[in-house]
């Protein structure tokens, strides 16, 4: 029944499971901060081109001659969508923690690092892999004001040094609250200091032209933008990528390998986007989140927006009207925010609850600690975890409940997750 997908038809939406109470229900994927859904488009478009998949850079053949030509096609449709300015390159990658990684490995030597203890793992965690990088963590900030002041300090405080890098969420994948990245970005420059911005939970949600925002470069997941195959972006300033080594040595990334006169491999690099995509590249990937892109351009984000902002309120609406719930918020109440909330209810283990909503109302929604955990400590308390993945936390008092959703949202989803809730409680 395509009638329940609303506003973008995704795969997935028609969907029966069945539920431990009896019966069976249509599945109410909540979890789109997780994974979304495939668009409906994306499908087509990805079914209507696999007769023709070929190899990417390496063939002579009609299919391969294809298949290059819509992988580099992708490339141009991402920058288009991305507002890539004159030089910028787009890198397909296979994940934003895959992006990010990428760029810790490209760091100039020495490059001095800030980033908030809020972030995701994927954009806390990979600086400190380059041994000479100098990371400083920047403690939450209570509001998006507080972040600016909380930088420009840091920034201020260690100057003056060569090159340095900030990384911040455009929206967290915790509380769904925007950051203020035009105004992180602003601060950065001011100081000589670039930025990356984890997009990651922003683009599935609203416009984001690298060159408004003013980032250096934006990474982000296709997973996440109603393209289920893995790969991913990091689009950005070229200087710093085509300085560096290739982040991964192979071909595709090599123009001339040969035995030097003593014997050793000697080679040399590419300088464009080949020299970090070494390997067979993901043309189905790749394909995928520029269809994705074009889809959700089509739609117009600001309707997309608008819809999202109907459905949050009715969440929001929902919860505090259910005693013991506790929305998690770093801004405070009314910061603004994408499709992606997060909440405790009292004397509940979020696991068993998310786990209730699943088997008895068929609800998906994520629990634990989201892969953020100092950010989640921060706004549950509470005990600290053992748990050093990002999986649920069972039995400890440190994880949450986070419901998210976007494009294939239909009302009945929010309405029954909003009743399950209630009913759950009493
Ligand atoms: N950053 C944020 C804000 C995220 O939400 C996620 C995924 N949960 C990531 C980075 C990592 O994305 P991926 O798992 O696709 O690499």
């Amino acid at each position: 029944d395509r009638s329940v997908c609303t506003p973008l038809p995704v795969l997935g939406c028609d969907v029966r499971v069945p539920l431990v109470t009896g019966g069976e229900v249509t599945y109410a994927a909540l979890d789109y901060a997780a994974s979304a859904p495939a668009l409906q488009r994306v499908w087509d478009d990805v079914a209507a081109y696999a007769p023709y998949y070929g190899s990417v850079h390496r063939g002579a053949g009609y299919l391969s001659q294809l298949s290059t030509e819509l992988f580099e096609n992708s490339r141009a449709d991402v920058a288009a969508f991305l507002g890539c300015r004159d030089g910028d390159q787009v890198l397909f990658t296979r994940s934003t923690t895959d992006s990010l990684n990428l760029l810790a490995a490209v760091l100039p030597a020495g490059t001095r690092v800030f980033v908030f203890e809020t972030e995701h793992h994927a954009a806390l965690l990979p600086w400190e892999r380059r041994a000479d990088a100098e990371v400083t963590y920047l403690d939450a900030p209570r509001t998006p004001g507080q972040a600016v002041e909380t930088l420009e300090q840091a920034l201020a405080a260690r100057e003056p040094y060569g090159p340095a890098l900030v990384c911040v969420t455009g929206a967290s994948n915790v509380t769904g609250e925007l950051w203020p990245v035009r105004e992180l970005a602003a601060a950065a420059h001011a100081h000589g200091a670039r930025i990356v911005v984890d997009a990651a939970q922003l683009v599935p949600h609203q416009r984001v032209d690298i060159a408004e925002l003013d980032a250096d470069w934006v990474a982000f997941s296709g997973h996440k933008l109603y393209a289920p195959f893995g790969a991913g972006v990091l689009a950005g300033r070229a200087d710093w990528l085509r300085d560096a080594e290739p982040y991964l040595a192979g071909g595709g990334a090599s123009r001339r390998v040969a035995r030097g006169a003593s014997g050793e491999v000697e080679v040399d690099w590419h300088d464009g986007v080949a020299r970090h995509e070494a390997g067979s590249p993901n043309v189905i990937g790749a394909y995928a989140i520029a269809s994705a892109c074009k889809a959700l351009t089509e739609a117009g984000f600001d309707r997309l927006a608008e819809r999202e902002r109907q459905l949050i309120t009715a969440v929001r609406e929902g919860l505090a009207a259910v005693p013991g719930v506790r929305v998690l918020s770093l801004f405070g109440p009314g910061a603004p925010s994408v499709g992606v909330l997060s909440f405790t209810v009292d004397g509940w283990n979020s696991s068993h609850f998310a786990a209730a909503l699943s088997a008895e109302y068929g609800i998906g929604v994520r629990d634990g600690l989201f892969c953020a955990h100092p950010l989640v400590r921060t706004l549950v308390g509470g005990a600290s975890s053992a748990d050093g993945g990002c999986g649920s936390d069972e039995g400890a008092p440190l994880n949450a409940i986070r419901v998210s959703f976007g494009a294939g949202t239909p009302d009945e989803h929010v309405e029954r997750f909003v009743t399950a809730v209630g009913e759950l409680v009493r």
